[in-house]
């Protein structure tokens, strides 16, 4: 019998974990009569009854795994724990606040059965129910990041896809600290198809992504997957000691024709100022990097495990 696995992050989900369950229960009996399911729920350090709620379901049904984290690890360190513990022959992603409807399961295995895709992926075409400012950034940032990187990554792109054991194989063999799931998914390549649907606001609770989390995951989205950044510091520099050369031929010009009467002090003042704000800038994106290796070449763990109930080890 083929077996499916649910991966469902959650932090702080405590009411809706059991809707998500019954949910996905409801699917797997209307279109998957003969599938195994697996639930793995990766509890990311929540502080409310999340774990409570996720430890119930699982005294209901063995085919329900959680892994519990020492502390809230981020959803990317999250979706790698439950790739990692996964056994079924198709993985799929899943939010636990139902904005990902297990109801297009059926649709994507039947996808990947019969059309021989590795991986079908889903994409929101709306973005209702955001606030209007987070959407005009998240647009900005996909058309800058596909301009700056060879790794494609689509706009509206959600983490809901259903994945092959081999492509699930692919992603958990790059171990990096800095995960920016999104391109990793384009990174390994595979026949990707994209679904689309209308965004549907979350059943219980609120987002966990404020403005300025979002920011920084831009951040790690672009120093991951393009080093865009480090060439156009480089061309400033570069433009810069063409406009000083410039601007040396100027004054010694005019300081052997006019002599050299002691003024432009204040152009003096916002040309230094000018500059170094330049160089702070580029010293900043290298910066960037430089933190990101760091942190890459510590090796530290992507996240720590309090406790689970999956035993077999013999995966990493
Ligand atoms: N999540 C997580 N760890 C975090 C933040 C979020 O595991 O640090 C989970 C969350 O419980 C949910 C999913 O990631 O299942 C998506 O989060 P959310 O719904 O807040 O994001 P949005 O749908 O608004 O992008
Ligand atoms: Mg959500």
């Amino acid at each position: 019998m083929e077996k499916l696995s649910i991966i469902v992050p959650c932090y702080n989900e405590e009411e809706s974990v059991k809707l998500f369950y019954q949910e996905a229960e409801r699917v797997k009996a209307q279109d998957f009569p003969d599938i195994e399911f697996e639930y793995i729920f990766v509890d990311d350090g929540s502080k409310d009854k999340t774990l409570e709620e996720i430890k119930k379901i699982s005294s209901e049904n063995e085919c329900v795994k959680f892994i519990s984290f020492s502390r809230n690890f981020g959803k990317e360190s999250a979706i790698l724990a439950g790739l990692d513990n996964a056994s079924g022959d198709y993985v799929t992603l899943m939010d636990a606040d139902l904005q990902d409807p297990p109801a297009l399961l059926k649709k994507m295995y039947d996808m990947i059965k019969n059309e021989g895709y590795d991986c079908i992926a889903t994409r929101r075409v709306t973005r209702k129910g955001e606030p209007p400012i987070r959407s005009f950034f998240a647009k900005c940032f996909y058309k800058l990041i596909n301009h700056i990187s060879d790794v494609e990554m689509v706009d509206g792109a959600r983490d809901f896809r259903l994945m092959t054991r081999q492509m699930v194989d692919s992603i958990i063999s790059m171990r990096e600290y800095n995960r920016f799931s999104k391109g990793l998914f384009g990174f390994v390549g595979f026949k990707t198809k994209w679904l689309e649907y209308e965004n549907i606001e979350r059943v219980a609770g609120k987002t966990k992504w404020s403005f300025w989390k979002l920011f920084k995951y831009a951040i790690e989205g672009i120093t991951a997957f393009s080093t865009a950044p480090l060439i156009f510091s480089s061309v400033l520099g570069l433009l810069f000691c063409l406009i000083a050369f410039l601007l040396i031929l100027v004054i010694i010009i005019k300081t052997l024709v006019y002599g050299d009467p002691t003024s432009g002090w204040p152009s003096m003042v916002c040309i230094i100022v000018f500059v170094s704000g330049v160089q702070l800038f580029s010293l900043g994106i290298i910066g960037q990097y430089l933190s990101k290796t760091y942190l890459e070449v510590k090796h530290r763990p992507t996240y720590i495990i309090k406790e689970k109930n999956i035993v077999f080890s013999d995966k990493k």
